[in-house]
């Protein structure tokens, strides 16, 4: 496994490559870790070593034989890769037409997984691995490999989207292990997936990356770098989430990438919501920023709101030194960590997680926010966030 580095991951990659250079490779393994931190990267590398037809020392890929270059660009014939796709089904669709749709998207997938490595895909409506697929997976598996005595391997992404039927068609694929058969599965949370998949396999654990990383890698696709900081910062570690605030979905009929300019819009929302409504009227601002019908982005408001006061509570605790996630908005950070006693801050933080899981169980947004600004007393008669001055809050 030469070039065999990924930022942030040396546990899981030495153990991957201890595992190469023994000969004792497992039949199953799960690479578990948030979106975008290098789970794909890492099986791909995995599978390059296991099929080169010119393994150097200890085992490691040449990473020149045109076995090593089929890998990586996903086209090995002894590959299988696997990922979860949106059934396509709604919008008035005929089943053939779902199916093409699926087929194109899934086009769309392999090249960007090929030529980015950590290419996360964005879909509006939660991706799903099909029987079909599973079923192809499974003859794929039972063929000879094309190299003689050769290794064949099954990348499954996305495994916590193995359910109903699949996961029926998957199990008979694990609970059956065959000579040089790897399978690699890719999750955000071992426990998300169904225990009699999960236990089966052996786990990898993939670390978030630091935020700095995160931010030099949105620098480098051209986001400012002020909002580069803030997008890292609020992405927990996932490169593949902080991704996913550019990218269009693949699935939704809007073709043009949010890009970096949205992003803005939404922090302008969480402020103009959470912080300082300038009115008592929420439509206007949650249909400005088009989160009023679009779960996904009014979460996304709402988290981003959160980390403001997150911010403060943190210049609150620990002073000028605390690192901010909206670094731009220092000045109203500390002013907010002035005016607000501690017990304000904890209370706005906890009223933001609840509304962000009653909007998860179909409450409207509308209703969260006005729900939320009443229970924050927040209102626009107010221009700072401690809108309501109250005896000696600042020394609470
Ligand atoms: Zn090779």
């Amino acid at each position: 496994m030469s070039e065999f580095t990924l930022r942030g991951q040396d546990q899981a990659l030495s153990l991957l490559r201890a595992a190469i250079a023994s000969g004792h490779v497992g039949h199953a393994y799960l690479f578990h870790g948030p979106a975008g931190v290098g789970k794909t990267r890492a099986a791909l590398l995995f599978a390059r070593a296991l099929l080169c037809e010119r393994p150097v020392a200890g085992g490691e890929s040449c990473g020149t034989c045109a076995s090593c270059a089929a890998v990586l660009g996903l086209r090995h014939p002894d590959l299988e890769f696997l990922v979860p796709l949106p059934t396509f089904r709604a919008e008035g669709r005929t089943e053939r037409q779902a199916e093409e749709a699926r087929s194109e998207a899934r086009a769309v997938v392999m090249r960007r997984f090929a030529t980015e490595p950590l290419f996360t895909p964005v879909f509006t409506r939660p991706p799903v691995h099909s029987v079909e697929d599973l079923a192809r997976a499974k003859q794929f598996l039972s063929f000879t490999a094309q190299r003689e005595g050769g290794a064949k391997v099954l990348i499954v992404k996305g495994a916590e989207a193995i359910t109903g039927p699949a996961a029926h068609a998957f199990l008979k694929i694990l609970e059956e292990p065959q000579p040089r058969r790897v399978l690699i599965l890719g999750a955000r949370q071992p426990r998300a997936l169904l225990p009699t998949i999960a236990s089966r396999c052996l786990l990898v654990r993939f670390r978030p990356l630091p935020t700095a990383v995160i931010a030099e890698a949105l620098a480098s696709r051209g986001v400012s770098k002020p909002v580069a900081r803030l997008i890292a910062a609020t992405s927990q570690g996932s490169l593949g989430r902080a991704l996913g605030f550019l990218e269009a979905p693949l699935d939704s009929a809007v073709r043009e990438a949010p890009g970096e300019a949205d992003f803005t819009k939404l922090r302008a929302a969480a402020t103009e919501l959470f912080v300082r409504p300038k009115s008592a009227a929420v439509l206007g601002p949650l249909r400005r920023a088009r989160i009023e019908r679009d779960r996904g982005r009014f979460l996304t408001v709402v988290s981003l709101a959160a980390y403001y006061y997150r911010d403060v509570l943190r210049r609150k605790l620990i002073g000028k030194d605390a690192p901010l996630a909206h670094a731009d908005l220092e000045r109203d950070i500390d002013a907010d960590a002035r005016a607000l006693p501690v017990s304000d801050v904890t209370a706005r933080i906890r009223i933001l997680d609840e509304i962000a899981s009653a909007v998860q169980s179909n409450v409207t947004a509308a209703y969260a926010v006005a729900a939320a600004q009443y229970r924050m007393g927040l209102g626009p008669d107010g221009a700072r966030a401690g809108a309501r001055p109250r005896a000696g809050a600042a020394h609470a």
